[in-house]
This record gives structure tokens, C-alpha cells and sequence, in this order.
């Protein structure tokens, strides 16, 4: 694995190796890697001669400083399981790398809706932040496939408008959640979560399996405040519980029995903000 740190290098360095005919494909990250990462990266080494991944804690998309500051790094460990996975070029870049410059200027994209709902209503900017960081690095890598977990459900949707919006022709492929044993969400988070916190942190996967069992068409107000309620009781900071229309997450309070919904939460435990959400498309 050959590991970048100056955008202009690694660029050129993909270029060269576009010449000679090969696909690339792109698993950006923050760090703090686990198996989520890794089954992304596992897919892009399937589909692509020549697989980059991404280390680099956005500055911009984060909406609280705090959680900026307290963002997880394990760099040595990432390193090592970026070697064993396969991986081929590691960019980790500066901020002025990535922000030549500095955080004034910076590109605002039209999301429109998608950015006033769940994720875009509690973190404000967030999405914002999210776009400029990936349009700057399909700018410098320029792959074919960029990879992306279901986890973050909205993120998805959000970078496949930002790259019609751009025009930008990289392919988007979203993979499956991976899961703890517990039904945990695999996230760099996680790894913030008090013993206490860890053992209730499950809960949130379990209520979104009881939504999914409990949903009848008609009327899903109650059942979305009921799983808020039993998450509140059970000591999470819930910023929502809501079922949307998978296809355009565009929050749904009748449901026709038939429309593929997502059901996606995000709440608090332990101060740490933990997200998580599940697709029924049958
Ligand atoms: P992050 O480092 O948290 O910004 O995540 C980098 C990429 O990994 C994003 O596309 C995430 O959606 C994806 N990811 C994070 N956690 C998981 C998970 N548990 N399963 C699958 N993909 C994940």
C-alpha cells in the first residue's frame, strides 16, 4: 500500500495508472476503521484493479466542535488493516490539502429537500460539509465507483445529488450495514461508549426491527412516538424516530402498506450521537 499525504501526488499518481486502462474505486473514511469500513473497501478490491481509500476528519461537516475534537483516531491500527484488506493507496491529507483555501469560500450545494429532514434538520451545515469534502476528492481521485454504507442512509442519497448536480460521472455503490453480534451498528463511535452505554446502545437496532415487525398500512404517527417514547425510557437523548419513503426519504405518517420505506433514528447515549436505520423494500 503506498500512502499519500499531498493531493497533487496522489493525483498524478492516479492518472498514470488510468492510462493503462484500469478502474478505480474510492472507500473515503474518517478513520477509526472497523468492519463496516473494511466490507466496503473488500467490495470496491472486488470490482476494481485499483482501490484508494480515503483518511481525512472533515472539519467542515462537523455542526459540534466537541465531536470534532473527540473524533476517534487510530491511525496505526487503520494502517495495518488497510494493509491486511488489500487496499492500494491510503490518501490521509492535511485540512489545507483539502481546503487549499481555508474555510471561507467554500462551494454551497442546492440540496433542497433532503437537507431540511433527520440528519439535515439536527446537524445543521452538516451536509454541506459532507458534499465539499466528497466533490473534492472525486476532483482528486477520480474513480470510477465511490463506496458507501447503508448506515449512513441520507449521506448516500445526499452525495448521489451532489454528483448529478456536478455532473460528476463516478458511479455511487451503497453496501449493507455490517452489525456487532448485539445488532449494533458498526461505527467509529462506538468505540466512545462508556461500558453502560454500550450495553443499552443496542436497543436502537431493536427498536427499528419492532417498528419494521409492528408497521400496518395506515396511519405510523403512533408507532414512530411509541419507539421514541421506549428509546427515552430507556435513557437515550432521542432526536428522532421516522419512517420515510426509501426511494426519496421524504417522511411518510400514511403508509400504503405497498411503498418500500426506510425507518431511521438517531439518538444520544453517553453524550455519544449514534444513527441507524432499516430498509423494508418487500
Ligand atoms: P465514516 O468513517 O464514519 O465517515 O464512514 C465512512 C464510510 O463507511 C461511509 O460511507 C459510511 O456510511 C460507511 N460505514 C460506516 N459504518 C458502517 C457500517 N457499520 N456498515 C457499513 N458501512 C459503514
Amino acid at each position: 500500500m503506498i500512502i499519500f499525504k499531498i493531493n497533487a501526488a496522489v493525483h498524478d499518481f492516479i492518472i498514470k495508472k488510468k492510462k493503462t486502462g484500469i478502474t478505480t474505486g474510492l472507500v473515503p473514511t474518517m478513520g477509526a476503521l472497523h468492519n463496516g469500513h473494511l466490507a466496503l473497501l473488500n467490495k470496491a478490491r472486488l470490482e476494481n484493479e485499483l482501490v484508494v481509500c480515503s483518511l481525512f476528519i472533515n472539519p467542515t461537516q462537523f455542526n459540534d466542535p466537541g465531536d470534532f475534537e473527540r473524533y476517534p483516531v487510530t491511525i496505526e491500527n487503520d494502517i495495518y488493516l488497510l494493509e491486511k484488506a488489500g487496499c492500494d493507496v491510503l490518501f490521509i491529507p492535511a485540512v489545507k490539502e483539502i481546503y487549499p483555501g481555508g474555510f471561507n469560500l467554500l462551494q454551497h450545494y442546492d440540496l433542497g429537500y433532503l437537507e431540511t429532514i433527520l440528519e439535515g434538520k439536527f446537524r445543521l451545515g452538516h451536509f454541506q460539509g459532507v458534499c465539499q469534502v466528497v466533490h473534492r476528492l472525486l476532483d482528486i481521485i477520480l474513480p470510477d465507483k465511490i463506496y458507501l454504507g447503508q448506515k449512513d442512509l441520507q449521506q448516500c442519497m445526499v452525495i448521489k445529488k451532489m454528483v448529478e448536480l456536478q455532473k460528476i460521472k463516478t458511479e455511487i455503490v451503497i453496501c449493507a450495514t455490517q452489525r456487532e453480534p448485539d445488532g449494533l451498528a458498526m461505527s467509529s463511535r462506538n468505540l466512545r461508549l462508556s461500558e453502560a452505554g454500550r450495553a443499552k446502545a443496542p436497543a436502537i437496532y431493536a427498536m427499528l426491527k419492532t417498528i419494521k415487525n409492528e408497521l400496518v398500512a395506515g396511519n405510523v404517527e403512533n408507532i414512530k412516538l411509541k419507539a421514541f417514547n421506549t428509546l427515552t425510557e430507556k435513557g437515550f437523548k432521542v432526536d428522532y424516530v421516522e419512517i420515510a419513503d426509501a426511494a426519496s426519504l421524504e417522511l411518510v405518517t400514511e403508509w400504503n402498506g405497498k411503498k418500500p420505506l426506510a425507518i431511521l433514528a438517531a439518538a444520544f447515549i453517553d453524550a455519544i450521537r449514534l444513527i441507524d436505520n432499516i430498509v423494508i423494500d418487500e
